[in-house]
C-alpha cells in the first residue's frame, strides 16, 4: 500500500501527540526493512528517546491455549480502570510455520481492542529472535513516547522470543496450566528462569481445586530455582484470565517488584543492561544486511540455500562458502 510520507517532524509530533494513525505509521516505519526509511527510523527514535522510559514493561508468554489473550484483554480493562494508558505487542515467530495468523488479535482482545486508551500491535511474523528483538524494542519506545503506562509484550511460549522479550522488559510473566495430574503443563524448559511470576491460569470453575494443588507443588519446587535479580524471589499465583480473580494481586506484585528493584539500584542497571542489548541488536542487524547486500554473496546466496535445503551441503560448509567470499571482493 501507498501512503503518503510523513516528514520526520510529522511522525514525532503524531508519535508525541498518541495520533493512532502516526504512531502505527511510526511502527512501519521502524520494522521496514529499506534502507532510507530505516535511517528515517533512527532519527526518529533519537528525536523520542528523551521521552521513553517511563512505561511498566511486562512480558507475557505461555503457550498456545494458555489463555494469553483472555488474560491481556482482563488485565488491560483493569489497567485501564485505574487510568492506565495501555498498548499490547504481540509476538508470534511460529505463525509462518504454524500457518496461524496473529492478525486476528483484534478479535482475539475483543473488548481491549475497542478502547480508545488502548493499543494493540501485532509483529509480523516470519522474523529471526534479533529482528525480533530489535523490532519489538523500538515499538516499544515508540509507544512509550507516546504516552502509554503499561506496555504489555505478549509472545507465545514456544521458546524463540521468550529471552530476547525477558531481556527487554521489566517484568515477566509465565503463565503455566494445572495439568490432569496436579502438575504443570506448558512451561517451555527454559522459560521458568527467565520468569519472575508464574500464573497458573484457569483456576476457576472445576479447575480451581487442581489449580491450587499445583500452585503448591510449585511454589516447593521455586525455593530449588537460583534467583535471577538478588532482591527478588520469583512469585507464584492462581489466576484466571476469565473471572479475573487474582489480577489485581498480581498487578501489586508487579509493583512490589518494580520497589523492591528501584530501592536495590537493579533497576537502573537492568536499564543499563538493556541499552547494550539493544546495541547488540542493531549490530547484528546492519551485519545480517551488509552481508546479504554484499554483490559476491547476494549471487551465491539462493543457490546455496537450496542446497542446504536439499542436503547436498551442510550448514558449516555453506557458511564457510559464504563468509569465504564475504571476505573477498567481487
Ligand atoms: P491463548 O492461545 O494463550 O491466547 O489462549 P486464549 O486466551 O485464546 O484461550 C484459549 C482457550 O481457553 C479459550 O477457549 C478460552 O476461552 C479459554 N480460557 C482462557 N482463559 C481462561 C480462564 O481463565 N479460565 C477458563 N476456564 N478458560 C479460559
Amino acid at each position: 500500500v501507498k501512503r503518503p510520507r510523513l516528514s520526520l517532524d510529522d511522525y514525532e509530533r503524531g508519535v508525541r501527540g498518541r495520533n493512532r494513525a502516526v504512531l502505527a505509521q511510526a511502527i512501519t516505519l521502524v520494522e521496514s526493512r529499506n534502507e532510507s526509511d530505516a535511517k528515517l527510523a533512527q532519527e526518529l527514535l533519537t528525536r523520542l528517546l528523551p521521552a521513553t522510559g517511563g512505561a511498566r514493561r511486562v512480558g507475557v508468554t505461555g503457550v498456545p491455549g494458555v489463555g494469553k489473550s483472555t488474560f491481556v484483554d482482563e488485565l488491560g480493562m483493569r489497567l485501564l480502570g485505574r487510568g492506565k494508558k495501555v498498548a499490547v505487542l504481540a509476538i508470534d515467530p511460529s505463525s509462518t510455520i504454524s500457518g496461524g495468523s496473529i492478525l486476528g488479535d483484534k478479535t482475539r482482545m475483543a473488548r481491549l481492542s475497542l478502547e480508545p486508551d488502548a493499543f494493540i500491535r501485532p509483529s509480523p511474523s516470519g522474523l529471526t529472535p534479533g529482528g525480533i528483538a530489535r523490532r519489538t524494542r523500538e515499538t516499544m519506545l515508540l509507544c512509550e513516547a507516546a504516552g502509554f503506562d503499561v506496555i504489555l509484550v505478549e509472545t507465545v511460549g514456544v521458546g524463540q522470543g521468550e529471552t530476547a522479550v525477558a531481556d527487554m522488559v521489566d517484568f515477566f510473566l509465565v503463565l503455566a496450566l494445572a495439568g490432569a495430574g496436579d502438575e504443570l503443563q506448558g512451561i517451555k524448559k527454559g522459560v521458568l528462569e527467565l520468569a519472575d511470576a508464574i500464573g497458573v491460569n484457569k483456576c476457576d470453575g472445576d479447575g480451581a481445586a487442581r489449580a491450587r494443588t499445583a500452585l503448591a507443588d510449585l511454589r516447593a519446587a521455586l525455593r530449588y530455582l537460583p534467583r535471577r535479580r538478588p532482591s527478588w524471589e520469583v512469585r507464584a499465583l492462581a489466576i484466571s484470565g476469565q473471572t479475573g480473580d487474582g489480577l489485581d494481586a498480581l498487578w501489586d506484585v508487579i509493583e512490589e517488584h518494580r520497589r523492591a528493584l528501584e530501592a536495590s539500584g537493579e533497576l537502573g542497571a537492568m536499564r543499563a543492561e538493556q541499552q547494550r542489548s539493544w546495541m547488540w541488536s542493531l549490530i547484528a542487524d546492519r551485519l545480517e544486511r551488509t552481508f546479504r547486500a554484499h554483490p559476491a554473496v547476494a549471487a551465491r546466496l539462493a543457490r546455496i540455500e537450496a542446497d542446504v535445503l536439499h542436503g547436498r551441503t551442510t550448514p558449516p560448509a555453506a557458511t564457510d562458502e559464504l563468509f569465504e567470499v564475504f571476505g573477498t571482493a567481487t
